[in-house]
């Protein structure tokens, strides 16, 4: 496997992906480069420097160790890692072994929001939320804040669903002294043809799901199709769940959702009770995509470690907020204080 670091048609150092512009930029000579204007600079072969470790260094079964193309020094990754930073250069690599082949995302939403950008949308939610320890406002915590590709599977679904059902309607009135009622049954059909689009699953065991979806939904009419040099400057992670592992699971909800739609269309009936529900998966298309989030964590003084996830192309941000109960005692003793004096007022009045 290579790995790889982008580099700087005019002065070889090294590029990163900008948020902000949409562009690579070099850190050393300042220039800016498009995608596009890269591409048309740089012919296929030379546009990365590769190292080819994959002779003689070490593995182990849970990460592997590269050199850094540009320090020499070796780089320690985990087995799903696609993207990282040197540890003394501070240089970014790109492990394209886990980014080609099979494992080469169809799609990737690049990051709008930098890393500045990010850390304010955190603290504006953060000043938002009662009840959180001041630590979590400080300026370092901020500065761990890191920007991460995760892995995702995107679904497309086309299905007809059938349902049928047997509707009741109830008519009770009286005659003179007796009470007469009439029961009429209907046999209920509906057939629909059902199209679900952008059904979002995460692609990483060890990711948190409720932060990885949490940041969901991206407007995915943006994603681009996928090249490396958008991992340049961010951690990536490959994905280590299939779509077989998915399908099963994904149906069954697709199902369910179908099957609610249908049973909204019959109105009416003082009750139904549905007899038969089946799906036929007409067409489905499944596509990994790589999109932009995010992260930071918080260890709180219990010792609790919080987790936060940002959506890196809206701001959206998702999590678990640490809870300060000097805070929330003061609060509620503060509450307590203004019903006190509202009640006393009130009795004065009376
Ligand atoms: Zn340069
Ligand atoms: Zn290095």
């Amino acid at each position: 496997m290579s790995v790889i670091s982008y580099k700087c048609p005019n002065c070889d150092g090294e590029l990163v992906f900008h948020p902000r512009t949409q562009k690579y930029r070099c850190e050393y000579c300042i220039s800016a480069f498009s995608q596009e204007e890269l591409n048309r600079m740089q012919p296929e072969t030379s546009k990365e420097k590769q190292e080819d470790v994959s002779s003689g260094k070490t593995r182990n079964q849970e990460g592997s160790v590269y050199s850094c193309p540009s320090c020499g020094a070796q780089v320690v990754t985990d087995k799903t890692t696609a993207a990282s930073f040197c540890y003394y250069c501070h240089n970014p690599v790109v492990l394209s072994g886990r980014v080609s082949g099979e494992f080469m995302p169809h799609k990737i939403i690049p990051f709008a929001i930098d890393k500045e950008q990010a850390a304010e949308k955190f603290l504006e939610y953060v000043h938002s939320k009662k009840f959180v320890p001041r630590a979590f406002f400080k300026k370092s915590q901020m500065e761990k804040i890191t920007g991460v590709y995760f892995p995702y599977w995107l679904v497309d679904l086309d299905f007809e669903g059938t349902l049928q059902a047997e509707g009741k309607k109830v008519r009770v009135w009286r005659e003179k002294d007796t009470e007469y009622t009439e029961t009429k049954l209907y046999w209920v059909e509906r057939r629909g043809d059902i199209h679900l689009e952008d059904i979002t699953r995460n692609a990483l065991t060890k990711a948190n799901n409720k932060l990885s979806l949490g940041v969901l939904p991206y407007d995915m009419s943006r994603a681009r199709d996928f090249q490396m040099g958008y991992l340049s400057g961010f951690l990536a992670e490959k994905r280590d769940i299939e779509q077989r592992d998915l399908e099963t699971g994904v149906g069954r909800e697709a199902g369910d959702y179908g099957g609610k739609m249908l049973r909204d269309t019959v109105h009416g009936y003082d009750s139904l009770s549905v007899k038969k529900c089946t799906f036929d998966v007409r067409r489905q298309n499944w596509e990994y995509v790589f999109l932009p989030v995010w992260t930071v964590t918080y260890e709180g003084r219990d010792g609790k470690v919080y987790y936060y996830s940002m959506n890196g192309q809206n701001g959206k941000v998702c999590g678990e907020l640490p809870v300060d109960y000097k805070k929330v005692f003061l609060f509620s003793g503060l509450i307590a204080l203004i019903v006190f004096l509202l009640g006393l007022t009130g009795g004065y009045f009376l």
